[in-house]
């Protein structure tokens, strides 16, 4: 009889036994109701909370916001204010002069070409500076609802590990993982999967014993 694994190590991978339905179903069990880590009241909120994340953990991002979004509730109050004092005001969060710099270009485009509401098409949303579709579908799934599948280093990660993409460019990983999930649980599922990444499957050490796909990950590359 298999002996039954408890810890990391490598396996030989058979593509035919890997059961991506069932990972995705388990990871989604196992992170049900886990709400996005960034705090947020509207998608404007949201928008300026992922351009603080960039390279910032989230926790400190909503130490910095609790004050922030008080002070500021439109695209027009970021512009409002001095870029050296919105800079102080971010500062914690690192990289401060360029993501001032972000938050002023994406407010003035919000402005100019949306009358400073947060879009709800991700054409529209990708067309914002500094906006991929990264945090487009963050927006679009944590803000408005609109199902979508978030790629980034954690999902990228875990979907390579867990044998659910040989892709590596981002939206290829995006329409690979949008293959094996129903659509209303795109950002459930991709959620799952940032936070499997950020907590249990880390970049160094993955917590293989404490997994819940431990029987059925192939660990490819790990
Ligand atoms: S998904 Fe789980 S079993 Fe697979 S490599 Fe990551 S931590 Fe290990």
């Amino acid at each position: 009889m298999e002996k039954k694994r408890s810890g990391g190590g490598k396996r030989a991978v058979d593509p035919g036994a890997i059961r991506p339905g069932e990972m995705m179903r388990l990871l989604d069990g196992a992170y049900k109701g886990r709400r996005i880590e960034l705090d947020f009241k509207t998608p404007l909120d949201l928008l300026i909370a992922t351009i603080l994340a960039a390279q910032c953990t989230d926790e400190r991002v909503n130490r910095v916001t609790a004050a922030l979004f008080k002070k500021h509730k439109t695209s027009s109050d970021y512009l409002r204010v001095p870029v050296e004092k919105l800079e102080e005001e971010i500062r914690p969060t690192g990289f401060y002069r360029n993501k001032a710099r972000a938050i002023v270009n994406c407010c003035r485009a919000l402005e100019e070409d949306f009358d400073g509401k947060v879009p709800r098409r991700m054409d529209d949303l990708a067309s914002l500076p500094g906006v991929g579709r990264k945090t487009a579908n963050v927006i679009l799934g944590h803000a408005f609802g609109t199902p979508g599948v978030v790629v980034d280093t954690h999902v990228t990660r875990v979907a390579a590990r867990l044998g659910l993409t040989r892709e590596i460019d981002p939206n290829r990983i995006e329409q690979d993982l949008m293959r094996l999930v129903p659509r209303d649980r795109w950002t459930a599922v991709s959620h799952a999967l940032v936070l499997h990444g950020r907590y249990v499957c880390k970049a160094r050490k993955p917590a293989c014993g404490e997994c819940v796909l431990s029987e059925l990950c192939p660990r490819i590359g790990v």
